[in-house]
């Protein structure tokens, strides 16, 4: 590939572009993976009228706002969530474009970042992490830091026990504090693909900031819900997006840290 196909490609408008046709996928994949019904098969169709999607009215993001969120035929509404997620990809493949200079890098760091998505939703809707994603996640992260295209490969290796290792504690710890289940093997499991991309500062900090933003959800919802004590947290749906957050601005936020006490 000639270096000026590679800097068209690598352009975060292209990126966008590419990572709302992802998405697209991606909202297939979080809605069928976890009831195991096949991706390609059938076509996308509206789960009320059954009538199959036009390819015109498939187009991320763009077909959503023009039919305003309701089915063509039976006016059924669509949620919003669809154009959401695509264009939550956009986002972030094209913030990876702008980041990651390393073709190889950059490829590995788009796989990471679409299964972060398919977790924090699949995780909300379902409660389970599958190992489908994680269990693949961690070998494609090892195996991008023993090609160099990401972390040192005893960094993924020791960021992989670290992950995983780390949230085994977290779970030990909050039954020990409430005398409940909270957290389940799909987490540990993700902590270990997450250590595997970012190594273990990486999974460390992922973990900080998911159990951060967790707990503060958990004291509003109990305020709110008055009951909140047999809701379960869907705990994925925090760390995916904290690894997120670690992977672009880490260094950032250790950084900032550090420097609040010197
Ligand atoms: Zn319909």
């Amino acid at each position: 590939m000639s270096a000026e196909t590679l800097a068209v490609l690598r352009h975060p408008g292209v990126l966008a572009v590419f990572g709302a046709l992802i998405g697209s996928f991606l909202n297939v994949v979080i809605h069928r993976v976890p009831l195991r019904i096949s991706l390609s098969t059938p076509p996308s169709r509206c789960p009320k009228c059954k009538k199959p999607v036009a390819p015109w009215d498939n187009i991320p993001i763009v077909s959503w706002l023009i039919l305003r969120g309701k089915c063509r035929h039976c006016r059924k509404v669509i949620s919003i969530r669809y154009p959401l997620v695509e264009a939550a990809t956009a986002g972030l493949f094209a913030l990876a474009g702008a980041t990651v200079s390393n073709p190889i890098a950059l490829a590995f760091t788009l796989a990471f970042l679409a299964a972060m998505v398919v977790v924090t939703f699949i995780d909300l809707d379902h409660m389970i992490i599958p190992d489908l994603i994680t269990l693949p996640g961690t070998a494609i992260g090892l195996a991008a830091a023993f090609i160099g295209a990401a972390v040192e490969p005893r960094q993924a290796l020791i960021g992989i026990l670290v992950g995983a290792g780390g949230l085994l504690a977290v779970a030990m710890g909050y039954r020990a504090a409430t005398g409940r289940d909270g957290l389940g093997g799909g987490d540990v499991k993700l902590l270990g693909m997450v250590g595997a991309f970012l190594g273990p500062a990486g999974a460390f900090l992922t973990i900080m900031i998911g159990s951060f933003a967790g707990t503060l959800y958990a004291c509003l919802f109990l305020l709110r819900a008055g009951e909140g004590r047999t809701a379960e947290l869907p705990f994925g749906t925090f760390l995916a997006p904290g690894a997120v957050i670690v992977l672009f601005w880490g260094p950032r936020i250790v950084e900032v840290y550090w420097g609040l006490f010197s």
